[in-house]
């Protein structure tokens, strides 16, 4: 494959570009939205893509929303989406336990009630949700009460995580049989205004580091993430387009699965980044080049429009 040469899109190379794909899969926050507001001109954006006869994907690394919550935000900032053209970590952690792992047994879950709600959806049982309390004076951490018929755990975003469920799923993965799954990777979300969150991969970093043992994980940029999509649609690489403002993931899902890409500078990543990326030796960095960006995906309207 040709290397990626980061180029400014316009005019008629973002006509040959969309004439050459016929699915485009959108990372969401940072690309469509910016925290609770939509990108100008993106919701004109997705239907024009729509109108021309072109798949609309929506895949995002958050582990805290349902697709149905998804959908629902979604209307709220003037988008039109269905539930399945939504891919979000906790639908597809559960996609994977079922479907890769065929797991058989409960899950340990570290993650958000949106989490439960999508692995219960698929008939796994999950426990572990909300506070883990500590009543009195804990004492023997080692052998806190485990569930026997848990096969797996799976770590996602989750506000309640603490030392006791650190250790709780220190020792369920203590037995080698026990699957270990996280939603993804990502250390930081940035906010508005230059602030930052801890991101769920602090979390999973915590388990892996307590339990000595690496999760396999669904999130961007794990090509399973795509397979997800391209299994449930019949999607052919080469014909997709994966937009996304983050090299690290986005980018890099696109250059793993063999998709063209495109960096919108909305969101975390700049062109100065993409170019260091592009001069480095490192062939890991090199994946992290789009083929093209632009400074927002309005830019795209003119040739949906034209
Ligand atoms: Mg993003």
């Amino acid at each position: 494959m040709a290397a990626s040469k980061c180029v400014r899109l316009s005019g008629q190379v973002a006509k040959e570009l969309l004439d050459s794909v016929d699915s485009v899969l959108f990372d969401c926050d940072g690309v469509i939205w910016r925290g609770d507001q939509a990108v100008p001109g993106a919701p004109q954006v997705i239907q024009l893509l729509k109108k021309h006869g072109k798949k609309v994907f929506f895949v995002t690394n958050n582990s805290s929303k349902t697709r149905r919550m998804y959908v629902e935000k979604m209307s709220t900032l003037g988008f039109s989406a269905a539930e399945d053209e939504v891919f979000g970590t906790a639908y597809c952690s559960a996609m994977y336990l079922k479907n890769v792992c065929k797991l058989q047994g409960k899950v340990y879950l570290i993650g958000s009630n949106a989490m439960k709600q999508e692995l219960e959806a698929i008939g796994v049982q999950p426990i572990g949700m909300g506070p883990d309390h500590v009543f009195g004076k804990q004492t023997d951490w080692a052998n806190v009460p485990l569930d026997p018929e848990v096969r797996a755990v799976l770590v996602g975003f989750d506000e309640h995580f603490s030392y006791m469920k650190l250790n709780r799923a220190m020792q369920y993965l203590s037995r080698t049989d026990c699957l270990f799954v996280g939603t993804n990777r990502d250390t930081r979300l940035p906010l508005e205004g230059g602030t930052a969150v801890p991101g769920t991969g602090c979390l999973l970093q915590a388990v892996e580091t307590a339990a000595q043992r690496q999760a396999a994980t669904v999130g961007k940029p794990n090509h399973f993430m795509f397979d997800c999509v391209a299994s449930n649609f019949g999607l052919e690489p080469g014909r997709c387009l994966m937009v996304g403002d983050r090299l690290d993931t986005d980018i890099m899902l696109g250059s793993n699965c063999g998709l063209k890409t495109l960096l919108t500078l909305t969101g975390v990543s700049t062109v100065a980044d993409a170019e260091a990326n592009r001069q480095s030796d490192c062939t890991e960095r090199q994946r992290m080049v789009p083929d093209y960006y632009v400074e927002t995906i309005a830019d795209l309207l003119p040739a949906l429009q034209g």
